[in-house]
């Protein structure tokens, strides 16, 4: 059976038995309106597949934004959920939790950290960087305002603080008063950032931690540039500066590296990771070398934070993995979408600039002046059974599950080349 016809055998499945009455509005009277949301309903999906309540298909290249690393309803991740689950879903960290030990062996063994603090989502994981950064900065540094230098356009969540971290005035609107520790300088621009850095620290030593994004993903799929991040290595090295590196998009495996920073030649001192960490089960994590590690019991917890059921099923991702040789896929695949998305750039130069991103992480930026935006083309893709995403209003954003086939990045290209065609005809 080729992956088509299983392919649509699922979705003759799905259309009979899960057919669902679903209404819009029921939904909206109840739950809150905090997402612009595309008008369909989606309820099963298998490999890089997604069905909507009518019964349609969808190549998801999507993947819940980056976070289903092993695409939906995946063997391995099914059997380790039920097994789990029949054996020991949650405890407390009150108790040692035998998973969560192998897991935070797995991750530190296949990275530069030393230790590693579990939570369950990628704010969640920033928030505990920040809060390590702050107390190493009083407590090694003697700094009394320890600040935290983070760049335009990056992303890092929506707490309070990661909000705060964001350089994105459109996340902090309405929220203020901010948290104070910030201070925003330019991406890949090293002169600011040495000016930046100058300036904080001219009368007292204030700057305690650079956090950034390895490729800045919401912000717009830009990569980071090796010569800037080698030297801010070398002035963090310098100045005993912590550098955060904020992995929770661009981490497990997505640029066809396990980490992002090995795309660059160098090494964080704390790093966080989520969304692709789990397949899609909420798990978040922040990692650290040992000489950063001052966390002590008391400083840092979360009750749902590294459970048996997350952890496993978070270990089985990592192990699937290597065992599968996924970042092989991603790179081969990776090359194939970009050689697609330039094609579809050049055949459409007066719409689109640039086509850039690592591994399975691409983004293709619109004209400045062109009269589509990201959203139109994402509502003509859905049209014609694809799904992306934008990254800001001019970068639309390709990040499918890692196990993504040569086949269904050919269909992808396909379907948005139809959904163009139509916009512009
Ligand atoms: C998605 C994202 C976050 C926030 O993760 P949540 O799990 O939504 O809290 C933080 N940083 C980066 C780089 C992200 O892409």
């Amino acid at each position: 059976m080729t992956p088509e016809t299983i392919v649509r055998q699922y979705l003759g499945k799905i259309g009979e038995s899960t057919k669902t009455l679903f209404s819009t509005e029921n939904f909206n009277t109840h739950v809150m309106n905090t997402y612009g949301r595309f008008p369909i309903a989606l309820e099963a999906g298998k490999g890089c597949w997604v069905w909507d309540t009518e019964g349609k298909a969808y190549l998801d290249f999507v993947a819940g934004i980056a976070t289903c690393t092993l695409g939906h309803a995946n063997p391995v991740m099914m059997t380790t959920v039920s097994q789990q689950i029949q054996k020991l879903h949650h405890v407390s960290n009150l108790y040692y939790i035998p998973v969560q030990g192998e897991l935070a062996q797995w991750l530190t063994q296949h990275s530069c950290a030393d230790k590693v603090f579990f939570c369950n989502s990628g704010a969640e994981a920033n928030e505990g960087a920040i809060k390590l950064a702050r107390k190493y900065a009083h407590e090694k540094l003697n700094i009394e305002n320890p600040m935290i230098l983070t760049a335009h356009a990056s992303f890092h969540g929506r707490t309070l603080a990661t909000i705060t971290a964001t350089g994105q005035p459109k996340y902090h609107k309405g929220f203020s008063p901010l948290m104070p520790g910030f201070s925003y300088v330019p991406y890949n621009d090293i002169a600011a950032i040495e000016s930046a850095i100058a300036e904080l620290d001219k009368e007292t030593r204030q700057v305690a931690a650079i956090m950034l994004e390895t490729l800045q993903g919401e912000g717009g799929v830009r990569p980071g540039d090796t010569a800037y991040f080698q030297k801010i290595r070398e002035i963090c090295d310098d100045k005993g500066i912590l550098l955060i590196l904020d992995e929770v998009q661009v981490g497990m495996g997505r640029t066809g590296k396990l980490w992002g920073y090995e795309n660059l030649g160098i090494e964080p001192d704390i790093f966080t990771s989520a969304k692709g960490l789990g397949g899609g089960i909420p798990i978040g994590a922040m990692l650290c070398k040992s000489h950063c590690d001052v966390f002590e019991p008391g400083n840092q917890a979360s009750t749902f934070g590294g459970n048996p059921f997350a952890c496993a099923v978070a270990l089985a991702v990592c192990q699937t993995l290597v065992q599968e040789n996924l970042l092989t896929n991603v790179q081969q695949r990776g090359e194939e979408l970009r050689v697609g998305l330039n094609a579809i750039a050049s055949k459409y130069s007066h719409l689109f600039t640039e086509v850039r991103g690592w591994g399975l992480i691409n983004g293709l930026e619109l004209n400045a002046d062109a009269e589509l935006t990201s959203i139109d083309i994402v509502k003509a893709a859905i049209d014609e059974g694809l799904l992306i995403v934008p990254a800001g209003q001019k970068v639309l954003r390709f990040v499918p599950p890692l196990i993504v086939t040569a086949a269904e990045v050919t269909e992808a290209m396909d379907a948005l080349g139809k959904a163009i065609a139509n916009l512009v005809k």
